[in-house]
């Protein structure tokens, strides 16, 4: 891995890194994607350009998602096996049913994943990137869901936050330490 520090969280099925996501070797990462499913900036520009054509390709056909859902594709020429696509919200001051939009993109990636039987998945910190959304807020966000979902599951084995920048790596670290 790149860049990136790696440590089992205590309850062992979450676990934070600092890097690249398109580097990880899952059964599944998640891409923080826009509605059109056809690429973008960001962690989406980094996996189609990882992925390779093929992606592309069957995002296309899938033919958009709505924001808070999920989408899955297979993972072409990353480590990972599967792609799942959710749509975070835009942050427009938190006002706009934000947070509960944002729950939904981890939830329903997450159930994606049971659904097809896959046991280890990554995520970007969504919409915290060019959609805006407060990085601590997302952050205390994503862990409570993650947490929540886990409690009423035994498939998932391995949840990663993956962090690229340094900011949401201390912020996930301090949480993820103290609850
Ligand atoms: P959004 O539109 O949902 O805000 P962005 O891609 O702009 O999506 O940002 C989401 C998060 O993904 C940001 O925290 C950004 O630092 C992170 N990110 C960007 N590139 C990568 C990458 N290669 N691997 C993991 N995370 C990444």
């Amino acid at each position: 891995m790149i860049n990136s520090s790696s440590y089992a969280m205590p309850d062992n099925r979450i676990e934070l890194i600092q890097g690249d996501i398109t580097k990880l070797a899952v059964d599944a990462i998640v891409n923080a994607a826009n509605q059109s499913l056809l690429g973008g900036g960001g962690v989406d520009g980094a996996i189609h350009r990882a992925a390779g054509p093929g992606l592309l390709e069957e995002c296309r056909s899938i033919g958009g998602c709505p924001t808070g859902e999920a989408r899955i594709t297979r993972g072409y020429n990353l480590p990972a096996k599967f792609v799942i696509h959710t749509v975070g919200p835009v942050y427009h001051g938190g006002k706009y049913g934000e947070a509960e939009k944002l729950a939904s993109c981890y939830r329903s990636s997450l159930k994606l994943a049971v659904d097809n039987g896959l046991k280890t998945i990554a995520f970007p910190n969504i919409s915290t990137g060019v959609y805006g959304y407060p990085k601590e807020e997302a952050s205390q966000l994503a862990i409570a869901v993650v947490k929540q979902f886990l409690a009423g599951d035994e498939t998932i084995e391995k949840v990663v936050f993956c962090c690229f920048d340094h900011e949401n790596y201390s912020l996930y670290h301090r949480l993820l330490s103290t609850c």
